[in-house]
C-alpha cells in the first residue's frame, strides 16, 4: 500500500514507526498508510530548518519572492492532480477542491509582494544627524500545525508568508489526508526553494507536542478545533512561543423579515451543506427574526433541499461529498439523534441517504427546526451538514444570541436595510461579518480570524497580519559623529 512520509532536508523520507490507514471516504476504503513522526524525527526537521535559516534569512526578498511566483505558476499547473488528491482523501468534490485550491494561490500571489511588505519604515534626522529605521526580520524556525477540512489551503495560509519573510518553517498537516499537503511542498521544491526551508512532519499528538516544546521553534501558528486550539496556546506559550491558534465555530446567519428570501435560501443552501458543512465558516444556525419569515424559511429550504446531491468526490455533478472519517459520521448522526430527544423538529433528516456506495462516510443535508440553545446540536460545533433554525422575534434577540455563544468566527445578516446592517456590523461580538453573504471568508490582502473561542492569540491569520505574526520588529538609531567632534555626557534624557 502507498506510504505518506515526510519532507525533511528537500526530501521525502519513511522512517521506521508508527502508522496509520488514510481513507477514501467516498468508499470507505482505506487507500494509504501515513507516517506518524515520533520525536526524533521531529527533532530532525526542526535541525533542517534551523541550518537553512541563515542562508534563507540574508537571501534578498525579491528573489524569495520569485520562488513563490514560480510556485503559483506550478500550482496552477497541477491543480488537476491536486484537486483530486484533495477529494481522495477528503472526500470533496473536484468543483468544491478547485475553490480551496484558488483561495491558497490567492495567498501565494500575497507572498510574492514580499519585498514591499518588508520595506520597513525610515525617518532622516529624528535629531541632529541622527536616522532611524524600523524593519521586519525574521523569527527562525515557524511551525504550522493544520486540520483535515482544508488540506490545501490552510497550510498554504501560513508558509508561504513565513518563508517569503525569511522564515523557515516545519508543517504538522493532518494526518487524515495528508497527500494533497505533501504533494504541494513537493512543488515549492520544484520551485526552487532550497532544502530545509519547508519540512512537513506527517503525525499525531506526539509531533505536535515535540513542536511546541522545542526550543528551537520560535512562533507555532494553529488552525483546528478549540479544545487543541487552546491546548496549544497554552503549551506554546508556556514554552515563550509566539502563537496564534485558530478554533472551531458556530456560524449564525440572520433573517431579516424584510430579506430577499429566494436569495437567502440559495445562499444559506450552500454555505451549510457545500463540503459537507466541514468548513470553520460553514452556516450551521439561522435565526429568523418573526414567525412568519421562519415558517417562509424552513419551508423553501426544505424545497430547496430535495435537490440536493450527495455523493463520491469524483462525481463532479455532485453538490457535496462525504464527511472525513467514519467515526465523523456516526458524531454527526449523533447530533441528528439528539436533537429530536430534546424536543426540536427534524424537517429533513440526512441520515441514510440514498448513495451508490453504502461503504462512504454519508450523511445527506439535513434541517432542524426550533431549537433553543441549551440544546447539544445548538451549543456544540456539529461540523456536518446540518443546519438548525432558531425563532426570535427580533434583530437585537438575534445579535444577543450570537454574542452569547461562545464561539464568534463567521456571522451574516440577510436583509435590504442599511441602517441595521451597519448596527449588526458595528455591533456583532464576531471576526468576520457578512451582510447577504453567507461565506465572508477574507481575501488573501486581509486576513482571517475569530474572536471569543475561535481565536487564541492577538494577531489574525495571512495578509497583514501574517506579516506581522512571522516577523519581528527592530529599530535602529544610527549617527555617525563628524570626526574630531567631542560631545560630554548627556545626563538628561535624549530629546
Ligand atoms: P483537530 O483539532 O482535531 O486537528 C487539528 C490538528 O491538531 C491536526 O493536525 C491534528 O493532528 C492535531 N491534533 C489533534 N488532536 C491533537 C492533540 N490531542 N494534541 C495535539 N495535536 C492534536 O481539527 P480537525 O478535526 O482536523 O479540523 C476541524 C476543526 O478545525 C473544526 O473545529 C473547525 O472549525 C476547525 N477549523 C477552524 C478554522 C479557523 O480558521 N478557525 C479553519 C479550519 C478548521
Amino acid at each position: 500500500m502507498n506510504q505518506v512520509g515526510h519532507l525533511i532536508n528537500g526530501a521525502v523520507v519513511t522512517p521506521e514507526g508508527r502508522q496509520q490507514p488514510v481513507y477514501n471516504p467516498s468508499t470507505g476504503d482505506a487507500h494509504a498508510q501515513v507516517l506518524l513522526a515520533s520525536k526524533a524525527t521531529v527533532e530532525e526537521a526542526i535541525a533542517s530548518a534551523k541550518a537553512a535559516f541563515p542562508a534563507w534569512r540574508n537571501t534578498p526578498a525579491s528573489k524569495r519572492a520569485r520562488v513563490m511566483f514560480k510556485f503559483k505558476e506550478l500550482l496552477e499547473a497541477n491543480a488537476d492532480e491536486i484537486a483530486r488528491l484533495i477529494g481522495l482523501e477528503h472526500g470533496k468534490i473536484s468543483h468544491d477542491a478547485m475553490g480551496e485550491l484558488q483561495r491558497g494561490i490567492e495567498n501565494v500571489e500575497f507572498a510574492c509582494y514580499a519585498p514591499e511588505l518588508l520595506k520597513g519604515e525610515h525617518s532622516k534626522n529624528v535629531g541632529p544627524g541622527i536616522d532611524s529605521w524600523s524593519e521586519m526580520q525574521p523569527l527562525g524556525v515557524v511551525a504550522g500545525i493544520t486540520p483535515f477540512n482544508f488540506p490545501a489551503m490552510v497550510p498554504l495560509w501560513m508558509y508561504p508568508l513565513a518563508i517569503v519573510s525569511g522564515n523557515c518553517f516545519v508543517l504538522k498537516p493532518s494526518e487524515r489526508d495528508p497527500s494533497s499537503t505533501l504533494f504541494i511542498a513537493e512543488l515549492l521544491h520544484q520551485a526552487g526553494l532550497p532544502a530545509g526551508v519547508l519540512n512537513v512532519v506527517n503525525g499525531d499528538k506526539e509531533a505536535v507536542d515535540s513542536l511546541l516544546t522545542h526550543p528551537d521553534v520560535e512562533a507555532v501558528s494553529f488552525v483546528g478545533s478549540t479544545p487543541i486550539a487552546e491546548y496549544v496556546y497554552q503549551t506554546a506559550s508556556a514554552h515563550g512561543k509566539r502563537c496564534q491558534a485558530l478554533g472551531g465555530a458556530k456560524n449564525h446567519a440572520i433573517v431579516m423579515p424584510d430579506a430577499d428570501m429566494d436569495n437567502a435560501v440559495e445562499a444559506l443552501t450552500g454555505a451549510a451543506f457545500g463540503s459537507s458543512g466541514e468548513r470553520c465558516m460553514a452556516i450551521s444556525v439561522a435565526v429568523a427574526v418573526g414567525e412568519e419569515a421562519a415558517n417562509t424559511l424552513v419551508r423553501k429550504l426544505k424545497d430547496r433541499m430535495k435537490t440536493l446531491k450527495v455523493g463520491a468526490y469524483s462525481d463532479s455533478s455532485n453538490d457535496f461529498g462525504p464527511l472525513i472519517t467514519v467515526a465523523h459520521q456516526a458524531k454527526v448522526e449523533g447530533y441528528i439523534q439528539s436533537a429530536t430527544e430534546e424536543g426540536a423538529v427534524l424537517v429533513v433528516d440526512g441520515r441514510n441517504p440514498s448513495v451508490t456506495d453504502k461503504n462512504g462516510f454519508f450523511v445527506g443535508g439535513t434541517l432542524i427546526d426550533h431549537v433553543k440553545p441549551g440544546m447539544r446540536c445548538y451549543d456544540e460545533e456539529i461540523f456536518g451538514p446540518v443546519l438548525v433554525v432558531v425563532h426570535v422575534d427580533s434583530m437585537q434577540q438575534a445579535m444577543d444570541l450570537i454574542d452569547a455563544h461562545e464561539y464568534g468566527n463567521g456571522t451574516c445578516l440577510f436583509t435590504r436595510d442599511g441602517e441595521a446592517a451597519r448596527y449588526f456590523s458595528d455591533n456583532i461580538k464576531v471576526g468576520m461579518v457578512g451582510i447577504n453573504v453567507p461565506l465572508p471568508v477574507p481575501v488573501s490582502y486581509h486576513s482571517f480570524g475569530g474572536w471569543k473561542r475561535s481565536l487564541f492569540g492577538d494577531l489574525f491569520a495571512y495578509g497583514p497580519d501574517g506579516v506581522r505574526f512571522y516577523t519581528r520588529r527592530k529599530t535602529i538609531t544610527q549617527r555617525w559623529p563628524s570626526s574630531g567632534v567631542r560631545e560630554g555626557a548627556q545626563f538628561s534624557f535624549p530629546s
